[in-house]
Formats: C-alpha cells, structure tokens, sequence
C-alpha cells in the first residue's frame, strides 16, 4: 500500500486517464503532444467489437485534419452528404457551410477506436489493458488510484473517461442528474436467412411507423439490426438474447427474418444526463463520463472527442507549470454548456420521432420550417459541431469560435496545426509573440481567406483574439498562455518566432 500524502513520491504518470475509448486516447494523444507522461488504464482486456458510432461529423474531421490524422481517417470511412441529421427530417444541407469537410464520414467506431487508440501509442502513451479502477482518493499532490487486483497506482492529475456508468465519477461523488431510460432499443450484428430484396421492402415499409427500427447489410448476409426493446431492462450492463431480438422482430415487423449466429448483441436506453461538474480538484471528467444522451444525431462521440481536444493542451499547461489560473476551469465553463446543448437537441429530437398525432403535428411544423435557410444552417451546424463559440467577451464575430481550415500562401492552415502549440496568424508580420515562443508560433502568412488582419488561435484552433495592436495581443496572450519568459531566461529551443 503506498502512501497517498507523501508529497515527495513520485508518480506514475503526469495523468492517469481512466478509459481507452475515443475520448481517452484522444486525451492521451494530445497530452503526449506537449510530452505529459500518460498511462491509460483500461479494464477491458481487447478492444470491443460492438459498433456505436457510425461515423463523424464536421468538427471531428476538422480536429483530425488539425492533428495530421485526416488521411488515415479519410482512407477507412467513407463520404456522405450533410443533411437530414436532425431528427432525420430529409433536408438538403444549406449552401456554403463554414468548413472545408462540409460531409460526413462514416466510419464504424471499432475503427475510430482502434486509430486514436494506435496514434496515442504512437505518440508514446502507455494503454494499460485489463486494468479496472475500483478506488480514487486524491490529496493536494496527486491521485491515487486502486486497482481491481489490488495494485496501486498514482498520478498527479486523473481523467475519467469510462463511459456513461462512470467508475471515476461514482467514486468522487459527482452528481449525475437528468432523466433514466425510458426506452430501450436492440442492437447488433447477425445473420438474416430472407433474400435482401425481402429485407430491402420490410424494413421500408416498417420504418414508415417505426423511426427506431433497421436492418442495414454489413456484406456476406450480415446485418445490423436495430430493433424496439419489449421494456426498460434491470440490469443495464446485462446484452439481450438473440431470441428477444426474434420476439421483438416479430412484434414490430411481423418476421424475424430468420436472423442467426450473432456477433454481437447490446442494448442502448435514452437516458439523458449530465454531470454536476466536470472537476473536483484534480480529478477531471470527460466524454460519456460526463454526459449521456439518446444517440439520435450521432453526436456522443463526437462530442467526446471534442472535450479532449478542449482539455488535453490545458491540462499540459497545468504539468508544465505555465498554465493561467483560471485555464483548467474554463474546460468545464466552455465544454459543460456545449453538452448541455446537445442534452437539449437530442431531447427535441427524440420527441419528434414519436409517432403520436402531437410531435408528428410539430415535426411537420419544423420540416417547414427548415425551409428558412437560416433554421437550416442553424440546425445543421448544431449537429455537425461548427457553430459552437465560447464566450470570450464582445468583439469580432470570429472571437470565441474555432477557425475553418483556410489556404494561406504556404498551404493549408491546419497542416501547420499539428503540434498542438497556440498561433499568431499575422499577415502583415508586424506583431510579436516574444516571451510566448516556446508555446506560441508566429505565423507570418494570410491569404483570400482570412477576414481579420491578424488572430490569436489556442491549440485547439478556437479564436482568442483579433486585432493588429500589440497591447491587445499581449493581454490575451497573458490570459490563454500564462506569463510571458523573460529574455535572460530564454533557452536556445524557445525561438520559433517568425515562421
Ligand atoms: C447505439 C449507439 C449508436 C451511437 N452512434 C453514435 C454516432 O453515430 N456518432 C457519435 O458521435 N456517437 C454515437 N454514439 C455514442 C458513442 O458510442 C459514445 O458517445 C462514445 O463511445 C463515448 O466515448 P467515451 O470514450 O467517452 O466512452 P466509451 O466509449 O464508453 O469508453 C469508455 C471506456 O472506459 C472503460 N472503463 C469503464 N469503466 C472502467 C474502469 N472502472 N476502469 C478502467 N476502464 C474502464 C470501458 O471499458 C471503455 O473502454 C452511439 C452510441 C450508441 C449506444
């Protein structure tokens, strides 16, 4: 048993992440970005071969493209069009969207796993299989953290990011408030024994009353099916029978279409919640860990993803000493009322898939609706994640938003992104981040594009400033990246100024 108040032991990791999904290895990947020692334990002992997400929208591509991922991405999913995401109301997308990946990427999440998983591995994270946390006690150094098999592990900051029945936030007593599942559907993979064209005509005709129910083929007589559950199962973490999915094939559709030899079964609620806080000293909470909704939209994972890109480079800040007062909280000021907001669309959402008279009435109400190019764009870029600004005061319309991917005269924006370091986008060339170059680049470059005279990006591309007066710059360099080096102090690596 190692002693948790010993301010002097070292610990295992800068940051122990707790969960190897998508958000934890996106975690992982960033920290190692900025070379956090991350350890990553997760229980499972191999990677889950049950497909959730279908794929990734908008700001999710964009943050790959960011990171230099996109083209291992782009090489295993495949492209669909923008539109009819909400609610599945069949809508063209509006004109000209705010983003060079105006497209969705559909992608089963096994594969998104597995890539985050194998780039923070690249990048030198430990992924710990087969290591279940049971216990977390933190102190004013650290966390330590107990395993299922007893051993002991501590580091200075903990992630959670183990899903919706989070272990982490149980165990530090976080509320979870919001409403239970009041709906279960049947999910899974398995054989069908009727010949396509059959399925093809079933499913169309069911779907026209039933908005929660499908078979799509996966190849060789494979398919997914997703089916209502009969009620609200007990034991949530229990899969379903292959013989209910029958029963409830046949309830709904009227066959079971001979479906056989499962590769997998689960079941999912609408469970709708969000956590208290997303911090409690230096115990942090990201991804479903955080917040649960009924995956109407597709938006979880995306949205979990997006958190960690949010958290990682502030998080690196706080271990590398340099990191503002204020910044680690503004994770949860700026991430807690985004998930709040997708909380609230996949609440309207699913009461627009109901098929009684009221929500039908509303549903066709909002068809026409969207007819209005601005309730298109607005609903549009909700889902796909690029309307979102955090509140950085009064100013340019860019302020607080992240910045698209533009042509500067050297290339892309973002394929000078990769680092994860904050930018000094200056055409002109005629301001300064002296003091900040070990963790701000200057880029001297503009291009048709650019609609601002000079901008300060923080790692995760979102826009903290604008304007081409130094004092301003200053300010606001001081508020998103600590105190400046003074020039006595400045090692020979500091000087990346002027690229
Ligand atoms: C049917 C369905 C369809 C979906 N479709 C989409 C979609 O199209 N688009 C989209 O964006 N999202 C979708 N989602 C949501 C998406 O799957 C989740 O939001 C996403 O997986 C969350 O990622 P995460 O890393 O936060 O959590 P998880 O993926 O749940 O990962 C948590 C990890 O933590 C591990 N863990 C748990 N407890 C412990 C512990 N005590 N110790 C160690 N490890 C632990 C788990 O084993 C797991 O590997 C869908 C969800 C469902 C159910």
């Amino acid at each position: 048993m190692r002693d948790a108040s010993n301010e002097t032991m070292s610990p295992d990791a800068d940051v122990i992440v707790v969960g190897a999904g998508p958000t934890g290895t996106m975690l992982a990947s960033e920290l190692r970005l900025h070379d956090v020692r991350v350890l990553v334990l997760e229980k499972a002992t191999e990677p889950s071969p049950m497909v959730r997400s279908l794929g990734l929208h908008a700001r999710s591509i964009e943050i790959m493209d960011q990171r230099g991922l996109l083209e291992r991405f782009l090489a295993c999913g495949k492209h669909y069009p923008v539109g009819g995401y909400f609610a599945a109301i069949p809508k063209p997308p509006p004109e000209g969207l705010d983003t060079a990946h105006g497209y969705v990427l559909g992608i089963p999440q096994t594969t998104t796993d597995r890539l985050l998983e194998h780039r923070a591995t690249e990048l030198g994270a430990a992924i710990l299989r087969g290591r279940e946390v049971v216990g977390v006690a933190q102190d004013e150094h650290g966390v330590d953290v107990e395993l299922a098999d007893g051993r002991q592990l501590r580091g200075r900051y903990l992630v959670g990011c183990d899903g919706g029945r989070s272990t982490v936030r149980k165990l530090v007593g976080i509320g979870f408030p919001g409403e239970p599942s009041r709906v279960d559907t049947l999910l899974g993979e398995m054989s069908v024994d009727v010949r396509p064209e059959t399925v093809t005509a079933v499913v169309g005709e069911v779907r026209e009353r039933e908005k929660r129910f499908g078979l799509g083929p996966l190849g060789d007589g494979v398919y997914r099916v997703v089916v209502p559950a009969e009620g609200v199962a007990v034991d949530r973490a229990a899969p379903p029978t292959l013989d209910e999915f029958k029963r409830q094939l046949l309830v709904v559709a009227g066959t079971d279409f001979g479906v056989h030899s499962p590769r997998w079964l689960s079941r999912f609620g609408d469970a709708t919640r969000l956590a208290e806080r997303y911090r409690i000293g230096r115990v942090l909470l990201a991804g479903d860990a955080a917040h649960v909704h009924p995956p109407v939209g597709g938006q979880g994972l995306n949205l979990g993803v997006q958190d960690a890109f949010n958290l990682g480079w502030k998080l690196a800040a706080e271990i590398a000493g340099w990191a503002p007062a204020a910044l680690l909280d503004s994770y949860e000021a700026e991430r807690r009322p985004v998930a709040a907001d997708v909380l609230d669309n996949t609440r309207a959402q699913m009461l627009l898939l109901s098929i009684e008279p009221g929500p039908q009435a509303m549903r066709r109400l909002l068809a026409e609706l969207m007819d209005f190019e601005q309730v298109n764009r607005h609903l549009t870029e909700k889902i796909m994640a690029i309307g979102i600004r955090y509140d950085f005061g009064e100013g340019h319309p860019l302020l607080g938003r992240r910045l698209r991917d533009i042509a500067l005269k050297r290339g892309r924006l973002y394929s000078l992104m990769h680092g994860g370091r904050g930018m000094l986008l200056d055409p002109a060339g005629r301001l300064s981040v002296a003091g900040w170059e070990d963790r701000v680049d200057h880029v001297v470059d503009g291009g048709q594009e650019l609609d601002a005279p000079a901008l300060l990006l923080r790692p995760d591309g979102h826009v903290a400033w604008v304007g081409d007066a130094e004092p301003g710059l200053r300010e606001r360099l001081r508020q998103w990246f600590g105190a400046p080096v003074l020039e006595e102090n400045r090692g020979d690596g500091a000087n990346r100024s002027g690229r």
